[in-house]
């Protein structure tokens, strides 16, 4: 079965290539019934992205995804159901925007050392006003000629020993879940199939997101193969966590899957919208 509900996806406003208007009108044309909209590090989409999914008959869910430095490692949490105007949630996103630009000028003058030159003016020309991100500094790369596509500028200069890597410190995964949390929402582990974590540190990943007030993890995301469906089914069960899904969608010809294609949790997963009022009573699946 195919799931109508996505809970993860970008805009204009983080590193997607569709504006709020625009992903909430391709979200209702691929048939999506209830979505979150989740930029990275900002809340400035929610706001067009309800009115739109309005007009739609579409349940819209306020979401964002927070980076998160954990144990020297990247995380993302995705927050859902949150208040965009709590304040200490507010100010620690503004922090951590700042903190983007901070870096986006240290990967230009790393690239800079390697001979590639106007990567910061070329990486904010594709951010438009949003927050500037590494997807930025690839689509620059691209157009340049320095890579085919998104997957392999990554791997030749985006990631950790590249040339155009730099370590930056997020937020604490306290403050992270706090702010979430402290505006009445839920809190959800991004994608765990992406960090490269070992199997020890990932269970006390779990153990400590759990008891800092965590509620889900991702389970079905563009980016989690079918076998991690079950492996991160089992493991939301075995630490009483609830299940979340989504695209994690970012635009045709980006990475991972289209909207509307993800299939159904697996059917022991508890819902992390189970009690939700917003989604009683929904069809949230299709053949
Ligand atoms: P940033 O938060 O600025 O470090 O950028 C992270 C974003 O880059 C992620 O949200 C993805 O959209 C994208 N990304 C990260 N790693 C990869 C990868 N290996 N291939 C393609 N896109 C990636
Ligand atoms: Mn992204
Ligand atoms: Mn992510
Ligand atoms: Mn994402």
């Amino acid at each position: 079965m195919r799931a109508l509900i996505d809970l993860h996806c970008h805009s204009t406003v983080s590193d997607g290539v569709l504006t709020p208007t625009e992903i909430v009108n391709h979200a209702a044309e691929k048939g999506v019934r209830v979505l979150a909209l989740t930029d990275h590090d900002d809340v400035a989409g929610l706001a067009t992205a309800r009115a739109v999914a309005e007009t739609h008959g579409m349940q819209f869910i306020n979401g964002v995804e927070i980076s998160v430095t954990w144990r020297r490692r990247t995380l993302h949490i995705v927050g859902l159901k949150i208040n965009p105007e709590y304040a200490p949630l507010v100010q620690g996103l503004a922090n951590i925007r700042a903190g983007r630009h901070t870096r986006a000028e240290g990967m230009a003058q790393a690239l800079e050392k390697v001979g590639i030159h106007g990567a910061l003016e070329g990486a904010y020309e594709y951010s438009k006003g949003g927050i500037i991100s590494r997807t930025h500094f690839a689509r620059f790369l691209i157009e340049k000629g320095y890579a085919k596509d998104t997957k392999a500028v990554f791997k030749r200069y985006l990631v950790k020993g590249k040339p155009g890597y730099v370590e930056h410190q997020w937020a604490s995964l306290e403050d992270a879940m706090a702010w979430i949390i402290g505006s009445g929402g839920v809190a959800v582990i991004a994608h765990p199939g992406r960090y490269d974590l070992g199997r020890v540190t990932m269970l006390e990943l779990m153990h400590e997101f759990r008891a800092l007030g965590g509620a889900a993890i991702e389970v079905v995301t563009g980016s989690h193969t079918v076998d991690q469906y079950q492996e991160f089914a089992k493991m939301a069960k075995s630490f009483d966590l609830a299940s979340s899904m989504g695209s994690d969608y970012h635009g045709k010809g980006q990475t991972y899957i289209e909207m509307g294609r993800l299939p159904s949790l697996p059917s022991h997963c508890v819902p992390v919208w189970r009690d939700w009022s917003e989604v009683q009573n929904m069809e949230l699946e299709a053949h």
